[in-house]
């Protein structure tokens, strides 16, 4: 039961460090003591004003100047704390990132988008998540430090279930890379949610490299149809190499369907996300396609030769 206090039920220590150094010294010093990062807080305080969140420590990391930053000029560097509303800003996430651009739209409204972060999504490891499709379609990698090292792990493996990732207490994730986009790619987000600001039922997001009337590579990564996000690598399998006739799309569409396997729970039923699995891959997959040349010649419209 999550009883919702409205404040913050209990007391803890806050810090508010201004380097990343300082940031992972006290991870260090702090890491068996309870301690907790905070970014945006849109998950977190949630959490916290429930009564069974109990933090001892709380960090801040928003004073870290070091974190906040964005870089588009080789593939994407995104620092840890820049709110998602900068992100989209940046005319290479909508004309070459485009499901991660339409994936940062579906959040929430703008008060969350002002806060949120892309590792504040990743931290809190909601199956539901919307970024995380996104990127692990377009193949990115987390960079986590410790006081001691640093290591690259790709996001997909992060997740180890429902609100657990592979992070240990005194590992931070300091930035997400995000390669260079290959020529004629396309990509499209779709989401299905109760009303716009809620979390998913299901969400998609699909990328697609085109060579002439040939499907050359896709991702297809599914949100909210288990407990970690999934690719649905059978049927990338049955694409890649092919003409993208509407035959094959029904085949993938009923692909799809069979790969995953979501539950019931509060916010959908398996049958809906099985249904809803097929119509969401058929409508991203050829929105992809329609944007692989559009994409590649941002003055187009639409796709074809
Ligand atoms: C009204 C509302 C609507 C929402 N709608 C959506 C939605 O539509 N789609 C969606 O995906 N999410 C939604 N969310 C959830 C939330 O906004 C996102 O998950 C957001 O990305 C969290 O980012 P944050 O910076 O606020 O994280 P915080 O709340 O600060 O942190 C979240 C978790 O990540 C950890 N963390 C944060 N930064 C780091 C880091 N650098 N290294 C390691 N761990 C870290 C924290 O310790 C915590 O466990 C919604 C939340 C609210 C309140």
């Amino acid at each position: 039961m999550h009883t919702n206090t409205r404040i913050l039920a209990n007391k803890f220590e806050y810090f508010a460090p201004k380097s990343l150094a300082e940031a992972l010294n006290l991870l260090e010093q702090y890491q068996e003591k309870n301690i907790k990062v905070l970014a945006g807080g849109t998950d977190l305080l949630v959490k916290m004003k429930t009564v069974d969140l109990n933090v001892d420590y709380l960090m801040y990391l928003k004073d870290i100047a070091e974190l906040n930053f964005i870089n588009t000029s080789n593939g994407l560097s995104i620092g840890a704390t820049i709110p998602f509303s900068h992100i989209v800003k940046e005319d290479r996430i909508k004309t070459e990132y485009t499901a991660l651009y339409e994936a940062i739209q579906a959040i929430a409204a703008p008060a969350i988008r002002n806060m949120g972060t892309i590792a504040g999504n990743i931290g809190n490891a909601s199956p539901a998540a919307d970024t995380v499709p996104a990127l692990v379609a377009f193949d990115a990698q987390v960079l986590i430090e410790n006081k001691q090292s640093k290591r690259t792990v790709l996001l997909k493996d992060i997740f180890l279930g429902p609100g657990k990732t592979l992070l240990r207490p005194d590992e931070l994730i300091t930035r997400i890379e995000v390669p260079q986009v290959k020529p004629n790619t396309g990509s499209a987000f779709i989401k299905k949610s109760r009303v716009k600001a809620d979390l998913a039922k299901i969400n998609l997001a699909v990328a697609v490299q085109r060579n002439g009337q040939n499907c050359e590579d896709c991702k297809i990564v599914f949100g909210s149809v288990a407990a970690t996000v999934v690719r649905a690598e059978n049927t990338e399998k049955l694409l890649k190499g092919k003409a993208l006739t509407e035959e094959l799309i029904s085949q993938a569409a009923q692909g799809v369907a069979d790969e995953i396997k979501p539950i019931d729970d509060i916010r959908s039923t398996a049958e809906y996300r099985i249904a809803m699995s097929r119509e969401m891959l058929r409508d991203a997959l050829n929105l992809a396609w329609a944007r692989t040349y559009s994409e590649a010649k941002p003055n187009l419209k639409g796709g074809g030769e």
